[in-house]
């Protein structure tokens, strides 16, 4: 399956769950002096999550021109960092939905071989944030995925020292045991066998100065 129609069924199978397909923004923001090029598909859409603007639609879809500056020592040093890359994206800046359909939406595109990419089911993880209970039940209520293939993992988390924060969930393709450590009880973010490939950010904390987290009014 080639790049180009890894976005089409993207976009579409969003498109079809009610999304509105974005245009990418340019790679070199317009409107934004924070940052010399968008290196996320959340990026031009922060003015949506920081109710500075309405967004277009409840439910946002795009595929972003990214470029990585901090990524570029490593290009070519490893297998997966490039000069320059699209991020796909569904997005719902005021909150049409959070985690009880952005994870059955994610596990219905990556196994669904008509309008998905119909990854076999027993190549794909799931990391879940170990406080993010919620996560976790979340993927054993709502999808079939085999329940011993969510592991934790601390690194789920993200955001800034302050602000929107919260756990985030990664699915993980195994590439298989001959690109790895080659243990027995090796784990999604523990060696070159398992290649994140999407992150579902799930910001739902408020970050203060003293390091307390109350929720956001609005995930
Ligand atoms: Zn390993």
């Amino acid at each position: 399956m080639t790049g180009a129609e890894i976005r089409r069924r993207f976009l579409a199978f969003f498109a079809a769950h009610d999304h509105v397909v974005l245009e990418s923004a340019p790679l070199v923001p317009a409107d934004d002096p924070s940052t010399l090029f968008n290196s996320a598909g959340m990026q031009p859409l922060q003015p949506y999550y920081q109710g500075l603007r309405q967004p277009p639609a409840p439910r946002l879809a795009s595929a972003q021109k990214c470029l990585r500056t901090v990524d570029l020592e490593n290009v070519g040093r490893t297998d997966r960092h490039h000069t320059f890359f699209e991020m796909m994206g569904n997005f719902t800046p005021t909150g049409a939905y959070f985690k009880e359909r952005a994870i059955p939406l994610a596990w219905e595109f990556v196994t669904d071989p008509e309008r998905g990419l119909g990854l076999p089911r027993d190549r794909i993880r799931v990391t879940v944030h170990p406080t993010d209970e919620e996560a976790r039940a979340l993927w054993m209520s709502e999808t079939d995925i085999d329940p011993t293939w969510i592991y934790d993992n601390a690194e789920n988390w993200w955001g800034l020292e302050l602000g929107p924060c919260g756990p985030d969930s990664e699915l993980w393709w195994d590439r298989g045991p001959e690109h790895g450590c080659g243990q027995p009880d090796c784990y999604p973010d523990h060696c070159e066998r398992f290649l994140e490939f999407w992150n579902l950010v799930f910001p739902q904390f408020d970050r203060q100065p003293d390091g307390t987290l109350p929720p956001l009014p609005r995930p």
